[in-house]
C-alpha cells in the first residue's frame, strides 16, 4: 500500500491510500480526509462559523488529520490574524487528538516559535517541503516530521535534504500535482538507496504510528 497524506485530487486506487484535504465548507466526507481553515481563505466574516464547523467535521469517523492550516507571508491576510486562526486550531488539533498537516511560507522561524510555546501533544507535519537542510533539521529537532511531493522529482536541494534526514520523518503527497504517488515513492527510494518495498514499508509504520481516525 501506498499513502498519500495530502492531496486535492479526488481520484482513488485501491493501492493507494489517500487523505484527501478538505475545507469547513466541504460536503463530501465520505473518504479519508482532513480538514481545516487553509491561510489564503481566511476571512474575518467567516472565521467563525468555519471553525465550529471545523469542530464538528473533526469528529467525522474518516477524519484523520487538522489541515492543511497554518502561516503564509507571501499573501496579503493580516498576519496577525492569520495567526490567531491558527492557534485556534492547534487548540481544535488537541481537542481531538489529530495530528496538523502544516501550510507554511516564509514563515518556519514563526511556526517554531508557536511549538515552543503551545507544546502540543499532536504530530505536526509540514506539508510540501521544499527548503533546504538546514531547515529542515531545524525543523526536526523540533519535533516537526516533513511530507515531500512532486518537487523531489526535479529539485537537488530537496533531494539532499530527504538523502540526509532519517527515514522516520518522512511522509509522501501529492499534493494538487499531476505526479502519482508511485512515482515520488520509486524517486525517494532511489535517493534513499533502499528498495521499494522497504519504503513503503516505512512509510506504513510512520503512518500507523501518527494517524489514527
Ligand atoms: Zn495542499
Amino acid at each position: 500500500m501506498y499513502f498519500d497524506i495530502h492531496t486535492h485530487s479526488t481520484a482513488s486506487s485501491n493501492q493507494v491510500f489517500t487523505i484527501q484535504n478538505k475545507y469547513p465548507t466541504s460536503d463530501d466526507f465520505s473518504k479519508p480526509f482532513s480538514i481545516g481553515l487553509h491561510p489564503w481563505f481566511l476571512k474575518n466574516e467567516t472565521s467563525e462559523t468555519e471553525l465550529s464547523l471545523l469542530d464538528k467535521k473533526l469528529q467525522y469517523p474518516n477524519c484523520f488529520a487538522l489541515g492543511e492550516c497554518g502561516l503564509d507571508k507571501a499573501i496579503e491576510t493580516n498576519f496577525d490574524f492569520q495567526k490567531t486562526i491558527f492557534i485556534k486550531q492547534i487548540h481544535l488539533s488537541e481537542k481531538f487528538q489529530k495530528p496538523i498537516i502544516i501550510h507554511c511560507v516564509r514563515a518556519f522561524q514563526e511556526i517554531i516559535e508557536i511549538k515552543k510555546a503551545q507544546k502540543p501533544s499532536q504530530p505536526w507535519i509540514i506539508h510540501g517541503f521544499q527548503k533546504d537542510k538546514q531547515l529542515a533539521f531545524s525543523l526536526i529537532e523540533n519535533g516537526f516530521l516533513l511530507s515531500f511531493g512532486a518537487a523531489v522529482l526535479e529539485s537537488t536541494k530537496v533531494q539532499e535534504v530527504i538523502s540526509a534526514i532519517s527515514m522516520n520523518k518522512i511522509f509522501i503527497e501529492t499534493d494538487n500535482s499531476e505526479v502519482s504517488i508511485r512515482e515520488i515513492y520509486q524517486k525517494i527510494s532511489n535517493i534513499k538507496k533502499v528498495s521499494l518495498e522497504k519504503l513503503k514499508e516505512q512509510i506504513y509504520i510512520n503512518f500507523k504510528h501518527i494517524f489514527r481516525s
